[in-house]
C-alpha cells in the first residue's frame, strides 16, 4: 500500500539528511532524496506514493527473473533458519559446493574452478588479484601490466575502478596508474571518420599490439573487457574484435578476463556470452548481478583449470592464493542463485531472450527518427539510446549533460525508470519482460525524449 504523505515526506527527509548514495553529488548533497521505492512485482516497481513503473534497467542490470518470486525468497529463509552462515575459512555448505559446480557446466572450456565473492567489484578485484598473484608465483614479477578500454566499468574497489576507462569517474581521486594501461573505446558510432566498421576493428587490434609491444610482453599480464561495454553504454564491439584480440593475447602469453558481470546469466540469452556470442574462451569470467537476480549480493570468478593447475598442486609449497571475504559463498546468497537458476531453467529464459530479444531491440531502434537520438545500439535485452546534439556531429558535449536524467524523470512520471549515464538512456529490462510491456516501455521512453527536446 502506498505510504501517506506525511509518511513519505519524513523518509525522504531522513534520506535526504543521512543518505550517502552512489555516485553522490556532494554539491547536492543534503537537498534531495532519490526515488523512494517501496515495493516491487515482475517488471514493475511501485514508488511510495503508489505509482507503478517499468524497471527499465532491471535495478542495476540484475533483477533478471523479475520482483517478488517466492521460490528465491523461501530457499533463502531455508537457508537462513538451516545454516544462516559459515566461515568459508575452514568450512563449505552444500549450496556453495552445488553452486560452484552449477557454474563451472555453464562457463566456457576448462574455466571449472570458481571463486565466490560479494559482487561485480570483489570479483573483478580478485580475479586481477589471482593474475598477479599467478605471475609473482611464477617467478615474474615484472609481468603486472592489465589492459583495459575507455568507457570500461569493472567496479568501485580500488583496482577494479583503477581499470575502469570512464574519465569522468575518476576526478579528485587517484588510482593505480602503474598497474593499468587504456586502449580505446571499441564504440564503432564514434569511430574516426571515413573509416569501415572493419576499418575500425583493424585500427583496435593495431593499436593493442602495438601498445603490448611498447610496452613489452614480458610486463603485460592480463587483458580485462566486458563482452559489450554496459556502463560506458552497451557499446557493441566491430565483428571479430573479441576473437582477435583473445589471438593476441594468446600470442602474448597474456591472461584474458572477460568481465560478464552484466552479460551473464541471460542477458544476451545465454548463461554466458563469451563463447555463446563472442566466441571466446577466456582463462577468466567474472560474474555477479544475475546469477542471484539481485536477491541478495553475490559475485565471483571462474577459472581455468589448465592456469590453475599452474600454481596448485602438491608440487607447489607455499602457493597460497591470499584473498577473500567473510561472506565468500555465503550459504543464503548461494542458496538464493540455485532458486534462481531453477526459475531461468524452468520457465526456459534463457531461450525467451533469444526469442524476444529482436523484437525489444527493433521497438527500440524505431526512436533513431527523433530529431535528439543518434544511435540506438544493443543486443539481447541490453541496449543504449544515444542522445546527440545533433545527428551529423554526433557530438554529445553539446548537450547538457543531465539530458539523461531530465528524460529519466519525464519518464518517471509517465511511468518508467530509465539508467541515465549523462547523454544516454540505458535499457536492461528484467529477462522476463514481453512484447506489450516493451511496447509501452517504448512509448513512454519516446514520450520521454519528445518532452525533453
Ligand atoms: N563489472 C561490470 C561490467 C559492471 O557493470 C559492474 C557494475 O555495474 C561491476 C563490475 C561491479 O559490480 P558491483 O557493483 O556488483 O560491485
Amino acid at each position: 500500500a502506498p505510504l501517506g504523505a506525511n509518511a513519505v515526506a519524513e523518509l525522504e527527509a531522513l534520506a535526504t539528511r543521512h543518505l550517502v548514495q552512489p555516485w553522490e553529488s556532494l554539491e547536492h548533497l543534503g537537498q534531495e532524496a532519490r526515488t523512494l521505492l517501496t515495493g516491487a512485482e515482475g517488471v514493475y516497481v511501485r514508488d511510495a506514493r503508489g505509482n507503478r513503473l517499468i524497471d527499465g534497467p532491471a535495478g542495476m542490470w540484475c533483477m533478471q527473473v523479475g520482483y517478488g518470486r517466492r521460490a528465491i525468497a523461501e530457499a533463502m529463509a531455508e537457508q537462513a533458519m538451516s545454516m544462516a552462515y559459515n566461515s568459508p575459512w575452514y568450512s563449505t555448505s552444500p549450496v556453495a559446493a552445488e553452486l560452484a559446480a552449477r557454474i563451472a557446466e555453464m562457463t566456457p572450456g576448462d574455466l571449472d574452478h570458481v571463486f565466490f565473492t560479494t559482487g561485480g567489484s570483489t570479483a573483478v578485484d580478485s580475479a586481477l588479484r589471482f593474475v598477479q598473484f599467478f605471475n609473482n608465483y611464477l617467478g615474474r614479477p615484472e609481468k603486472k601490466i592489465i589492459l583495459s578500454r575507455g568507457g570500461a566499468y569493472h567496479g568501485s574497489t580500488y583496482l577494479s575502478a583503477s581499470c575502469s576507462g570512464k574519465e569522468r569517474d575518476k576526478v579528485y581521486l587517484d588510482f593505480a596508474k602503474d598497474l593499468v594501461v587504456h586502449l580505446s573505446a571499441p564504440n564503432p558510432y564514434r569511430r574516426p571518420e571515413g573509416m569501415s566498421v572493419e576499418g575500425f576493428c583493424d585500427f583496435l587490434i593495431e593499436e593493442m599490439e602495438a601498445k603490448i609491444l611498447e610496452l613489452g610482453p614480458e610486463r603485460v599480464a592480463a587483458f580485462i573487457a566486458e563482452p559489450i561495454l554496459a556502463s560506458g553504454g552497451v557499446l557493441m564491439p566491430p565483428p571479430g574484435y573479441h576473437r582477435r584480440a583473445q589471438a593476441l593475447c594468446r600470442k602474448y602469453d597474456i591472461l584474458t578476463i572477460s568481465d560478464e558481470v552484466v552479460t551473464a546469466f541471460g542477458r544476451l540469452g545465454h548463461w554466458f556470452a563469451s563463447e555463446a556470442v563472442f566466441g571466446i574462451t577466456p582463462d577468466i569470467v567474472t560474474f555477479a548481478k544475475g546469477v542471484t537476480s539481485g536477491y541478495v549480493p553475490l559475485g565471483g570468478f571462474a577459472i581455468s583449470r589448465a592456469v590453475v593447475e599452474q600454481v596448485a598442486g602438491p608440487e607447489n609449497k607455499g602457493s597460497v592464493y591470499s584473498n577473500g571475504y567473510t561472506y565468500s559463498g555465503h550459504p543464503v546468497s548461494c542458496a538464493a542463485a540455485l532458486a534462481n537458476i531453477r526459475i531461468i531453467e524452468q520457465e526456459g529464459l534463457l531461450e525467451h531472450v533469444r526469442e524476444i530479444a529482436p523484437y525489444f531491440q527493433a521497438r527500440l531502434r524505431e526512436l533513431e527518427a527523433l530529431p535528439l537520438v543518434g544511435e540506438v545500439r544493443g543486443l539481447g535485452l541490453m541496449a543504449c539510446v544515444d542522445c546527440v546534439a545533433d545527428k551529423q556531429s554526433k557530438n554529445p558535449l553539446a548537450l547538457d549533460k543531465e539530458v539523461g536524467g531530465r528524460i529519466d524523470a519525464h519518464c518517471q512520471e509517465l511511468g518508467l525508470v530509465v539508467r541515465p549515464i549523462y547523454n544516454m538512456c540505458v535499457m536492461s529490462p528484467p529477462l522476463i519482460i514481453e512484447k506489450p510491456e516493451i511496447d509501452r516501455l517504448v512509448e513512454i521512453l519516446r514520450q520521454g525524449i519528445e518532452r525533453t527536446q
